[in-house]
């Protein structure tokens, strides 16, 4: 019997209409765990790099994670995983809810997605009834609506739905895939669109088979208390706690103007009341007792949930207010547009009509007023009418495209990414390194067990790492020696990046939040998750026995390998730096050794490979042979690191 996981994947061939319920191999589950784990040993072994992202040999996989289902708490996160057209490289994201455990409880682990559909379809799963389905009557539906009427349709009110809306159909590339109080964001909406797949409806009402049943339960019942009473978990920034820190420290407009002390006490009171009169409830994510998301009525628009980071992304980008945000996700978010980068974009083609780049011409009848002008850009990306059929590919294509000086307005994407999270000020060392070096790059998915800023108070700061239970003893003394305005020593931002990373690979395997793990050991207190218990839930759930270390082990595998994913596609180290101007004070050469570090430290060489002696220590023999066939690496490469000259 398998536990934990149910043993099979759904193969779903869109170009024929196929579908085949297959089973996996135990021994994949032993060394990636599942979610983006094995996601990235399949597509290492079906999607070479020749395949284009629009070609019906990309796949599009949503997979649950190994906790899903099983008693442990918080443990929701459907991991999607696919290659982008934006980018050419892998993309992955991560969505909450309750729609990875319903695909557990129909009885699969993962759905795989290959081929084309002929037209708009959608997948219908209840148990062992999997069909695809004519969706030509929900051309243009909202992704919210789609979901509402596809369970009407069904009559299956309790069925999870996970959609696109026009965004996804029309292969915007900013497009997500929405479900319920959370969505995948990234350039997974845009494959999902470009497969025809309107929708994924599930429906499971089987039976999940942990190990070790009563051991589980007995860490898992607590875990669920002392997470209901946490304060330092969950998403406390949805809980209104005056936005601060986002309005004054973040970039506005286009990434550039910043606005110091903007937010002040009167304004707080003002958003506060706002939140208060729009939100109908508080909802939460399968298996969790946190409640992060806002249930929003704004008058005039259909509901929605609201997610943390879209509260402020569009109002910040158009110098617009809290009502404003509000206003424009009820119509963002029906239409499946990821909250982040595309407020960017529409900042961008303001920047551009103001400089005279983009014209009349090009935006008839453009309103006077930004809050106006967001407005009427969505309509033309989503559409992919005039000029939004250019923007629809987002910032680093559309400047290219447009030309005539429109590539000095892009200041925020890299290869790997097209929008960062935007903060200026001085280069700061570690997110230095996760923003070059990380093949995920959302704020949550990037830092969390390391404190964003030091203590200056020296008592609190010992108070601070007294409750820090979940950092191993290195990263106290580090943290102990963290001045005010201080960079950590370029050691300890090597460590602190490392760290931040792999308990994220950790979650992204297992499918537990990031809000209860990953993400919150940055606040000190407790995080309910944390190396040191986790292996205690996976070993109970799983019947993998592991410790720390082999936890530690396989987080480093899957790292590896979604890194040789990126590499076989071309990405080097060339590739790996934050936009020129992202910080105003740049040190050219202290970047250069972080990264001289940073590669040495991970065991890649000094283009940022992961050289053989590396990949055959963690199992991934298959790749130094591909590497090595493919001359990304010759044979006697364990590669002795050399430094590259300043
Ligand atoms: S902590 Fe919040 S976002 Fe995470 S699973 Fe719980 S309710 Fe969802």
């Amino acid at each position: 019997m398998r536990y934990a996981e149910t043993g099979f994947d759904l193969e779903i061939d869109l170009s024929r209409g196929n579908i085949e319920k297959v089973a996996t191999d135990p021994e994949m589950t032993e060394l990636y765990l599942g979610g983006q784990g094995t996601a990235a040993k399949i597509l290492w072994d079906r999607v070479p790099p020749e395949v284009d992202p629009f070609s019906p040999d990309n796949l599009l996989i949503f997979s649950t994670g190994l906790l899903h289902s099983t008693p442990v708490p918080g443990a929701n996160r459907t991991s999607v995983d696919t290659f982008s057209p934006q980018t050419g490289l892998y993309s992955h994201s991560l969505f909450g809810g309750f729609f990875g455990p319903e695909l557990k409880y129909a009885g699969y682990d993962k759905i795989i997605f290959r081929g084309k559909a002929p037209d708009l379809v959608y997948l219908w799963i209840k148990n062992d009834k999997v069909e695809i389905r004519d969706a030509g009557h929900l051309r243009g539906k909202g992704a919210q609506e789609t979901a509402t009427l596809l369970k009407e349709e069904l009559n299956e009110p309790d069925a999870q739905v996970a959609s696109i809306g026009l965004a996804g159909e029309n292969r915007v590339y900013m497009a997500s895939i929405e479900h319920a109080n959370s969505s995948a964001s990234r350039g997974v909406g845009v494959i999902m669109g470009d497969k025809r797949i309107k929708a994924i409806v599930v429906r499971g009402t089987r039976d999940v088979h942990v190990a070790r049943p009563a051991e589980l339960s007995e860490i898992s019942i607590p875990m669920y208390r002392e997470m209901h009473d946490n304060k330092d978990c969950g998403d406390t920034m949805a809980h209104g706690e005056g936005d601060a820190f986002h309005v004054d420290n973040f970039a506005w407009g286009n990434a550039r103007a910043r606005r110091r002390n903007f937010f002040t006490k009167e304004m707080e009171e003002e958003w506060m009341a706002l939140e208060e009169k729009l939100r109908v409830r508080w909802t939460a994510c399968h298996n969790c007792p946190k409640d992060c998301h806002q249930a929003i009525v704004y008058p005039g628009r259909p509901p929605y949930f609201q997610k943390c980071y879209s509260k402020l992304t569009y109002a910040m980008a158009a110098f617009g207010d809290l009502d404003f945000d509000y206003d424009i996700i009820g119509v963002t978010q029906e239409h499946g547009l990821d909250a982040y980068s595309t407020p960017q974009v529409m900042a961008f083609a303001i920047e551009l009509y103001e400089a005279g780049i983009l014209t009349d011409k090009d935006l008839p009848d453009f309103p006077a007023d930004n809050e106006s002008r967001f407005f009427y850009l969505v309509e033309k990306i989503v559409r992919r009418e005039g000029i939004g059929d250019v923007l629809a590919n987002g910032v680093y294509w559309a400047a290219r495209q447009i030309g005539n000086g429109a590539e000095e307005y892009d200041h925020n994407t890299i290869k790997k990414f097209e929008q960062v999270p935007i903060k200026l000020g001085h280069v700061n060392y570690p997110y230095f390194l996760m923003y070059a070096t990380g093949e995920k790059i959302n704020i949550t998915q990037i830092e969390g067990s390391f404190p964003q800023a030091p203590i200056a108070d020296r008592k609190e700061r010992e108070e601070f790492v007294k409750q820090w239970d979940a950092a191993p003893e290195r990263f106290k003394k580090w943290f102990m020696e963290w001045e005010p305005r201080q960079n950590p020593s370029i050691e300890a931002a090597v460590h602190i990046c490392d760290w931040n990373e792999t308990m994220h690979y950790i979650d992204d395997a297992i499918g537990t939040c990031a809000f209860l793990s990953s993400f919150r050991g940055q606040f000190g207190g407790r995080p309910p998750y944390h190396i040191y218990n986790l292996p205690g839930f996976i070993s109970h759930a799983s019947g993998i026995d592991l410790d720390s270390d082999r936890l530690w082990e396989t987080a480093k595998r899957n790292r590896n390998l979604v890194r040789a994913l990126n590499i076989r596609r071309g990405l080097r180290r060339a590739d790996e730096k934050p936009p020129e101007d992202h910080w105003k004070n740049r040190e050219p050469e202290t970047e250069k050794k972080l990264l001289d570090e940073y590669y040495k430290f991970k065991g890649w060489n000094n283009d940022g490979i992961p050289t053989r002696e590396t990949l055959d220590g963690l199992g991934l023999d298959f790749v130094s042979e591909d590497f090595i066939q493919r001359g990304i690496l010759t044979e006697d490469e364990a590669a002795p690191f050399e430094r590259t000259a300043i």
